[in-house]
């Protein structure tokens, strides 16, 4: 229908409803391509960082190869010099330097680039039933079933007494072997069947199977485990006092794979948060070819799914401090700086799913395709445990997606008083930042594989970019 032909109700609702729109309906062939495009280095990046030590590596390479160096204490800044500050590498601040003056405020962009994965514990190597196991502690927030009988890689580090880090990476080759957490043929399975989900599985059951071939045929006890240590020995040339100062976990061996005879979605390991950590660090590095107005500093933290905890978390000081010494080798006041600084904090939010529309109020739950999700709280009952930002930055955020044509949806995590969660922002807020968060809609978070649309990927990039590149 033409302009001319609609009746002043149509155009009425025209201009007073607000609708989302769908990706597919407002970019041109052109734009689909290159989210798409975007979307296969965003793959390659999720097969190569797992974990976020992993992930820090990565986007420290990308960064040196986009001529960022590392940060120096006591150093002065100026206009378009980019720096990054790898903390224990684990968490990464980056930092391009824009045209105000530091005092003007920031752009900050915080990720978390820790998922949920099987932690092994310290003393973990036993053998019982002929078999050969670690003993876990999984970590973060897991539905405990998703994680037996699906093919595990082992990643991580050792560190031996002289100081020697090994890193360990088992199980993404096709190659590699890959480990194994084993549940209840159904046959046998009819307690654990009447038992809840919750409770059907346990974390002490959650024990990996890692061999079954003894040591030689001397006769001695435990030679399967003996096995085990000696192939470590072979290989790493450790012992198994070793592991109690090793950092190693299971995470899921698969592939970041298209879904969908479209491909247009994405399922991977770890896109909480790694899809928005990679958008976040790649529009540092696009903001960085052009000088920024303001300075934009992009955090990727450690241990945000539990808690924003330890010195590599959202919760340490180590990113205040650096910014304070930012703000003291240029001369400004850094309360004043803080006070004036602006925050997206860039997380997951989950994505409505039709096969549980229970627990999603539908009018306020992000889509697939439909765009980067602008979530104003998080929290739980009432609110409790969040940052809710302020409608005048909630507006001004509105202003430069709608500018930059990126495509939002406003939305919140699911019905009221049906669950909850959180991210880093209330940490950024307490410094005295205004914070939102944004981020792409998960299906299945927190499990193995996870899915993400290709276009939201690409909207939230986009999203970060307009951030950045605010005037
Ligand atoms: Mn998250
Ligand atoms: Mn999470």
């Amino acid at each position: 229908m033409s302009k001319e032909n609609k009746t002043k109700a149509e155009a009425q609702k025209e201009k007073l409803f607000a609708e989302n729109k769908n990706a597919y309906e407002v970019c041109n062939d052109a734009e689909i391509k290159k989210a798409y495009k975007y979307c296969e280095s965003y793959k390659k990046f999720m097969n190569e960082a797992k974990t976020e030590r992993e992930s820090v590596d990565k986007a420290v390479e990308m960064l040196k190869k986009a001529g960022f160096t590392p940060f120096e204490y006591g150093k002065k800044y100026s206009t378009g010099d980019k720096v990054y500050l790898n903390n224990r590498g684990k968490a990464l601040y980056i930092t391009v330097f824009g045209k105000k003056n530091l005092e003007e405020g920031l752009n900050i962009a915080a990720a978390h680039n820790d998922s949920p994965r099987i932690d092994l514990k310290q003393c973990p190597l036993y053998e019982d039933g002929g078999m050969a196991l670690f003993k876990t502690h999984y970590y973060g927030g897991i539905k405990k079933y998703q994680w037996v009988t699906v093919p595990l890689a082992l990643h991580g580090v050792i560190v031996k007494e002289n100081g020697e880090v090994i890193n360990v990476c088992i199980g993404e080759d096709e190659n590699d072997p890959v480990f194994y957490i084993t549940d209840l043929l159904p046959h046998l399975g009819k307690d654990q069947e009447a038992k809840t989900l919750g409770k059907a599985f346990t974390g002490e059951q959650l024990n990996v199977l890692v061999g079954s071939k003894p040591y030689g045929d001397e006769k001695i006890s435990e030679k399967i485990k003996l096995n085990v240590l000696a192939l470590l020995n072979e290989k790493y040339g450790t012992t198994e006092a070793d592991l109690v100062s090793s950092e190693l976990c299971l995470v899921p061996a698969a592939k970041a794979r298209d879904i969908g005879f479209d491909r247009s979605i994405i399922g991977a390991y770890g896109h909480d948060d790694r899809v928005c950590a990679y958008p976040i660090v790649t529009a540092a590095i696009e903001v960085a070819k052009t000088v920024p107005e303001y300075t934009c500093v992009t955090i990727l933290a450690d241990k945000e799914e539990i808690g924003s905890e330890g010195n590599t978390g959202m919760q340490s000081f180590a990113f205040e401090n650096m910014l304070v010494e930012m703000a003291e080798n240029a001369k400004v006041n850094p309360r004043k700086m803080f006070e004036n600084s602006k925050c997206l904090s860039a997380d997951v939010n989950s994505c409505y799913d039709p096969t549980y529309p229970e627990v999603y109020e539908a009018r306020n739950s992000a889509f697939l395709n439909k765009g980067v999700a602008v979530t104003k709280f998080t929290g739980a009952r009432g609110k409790s445990s969040t940052n809710d930002a302020h409608a005048e930055y909630v507006g001004l955020v509105r202003k430069i997606f709608n500018e930059n044509k990126v495509l939002w949806q406003a939305c919140e995590l699911g019905k009221v008083d049906i669950g909850g969660g959180g991210t880093v922002a209330m940490y950024l807020a307490k410094l005295n930042i205004d914070v939102i968060d944004v981020g792409v809609p998960v299906l299945s978070m927190h499990a193995p594989y996870e899915a993400v649309s290709k276009t939201d990927v690409y909207m939230t990039y986009k999203a970060f970019c307009a951030f950045f590149e605010r005037k």
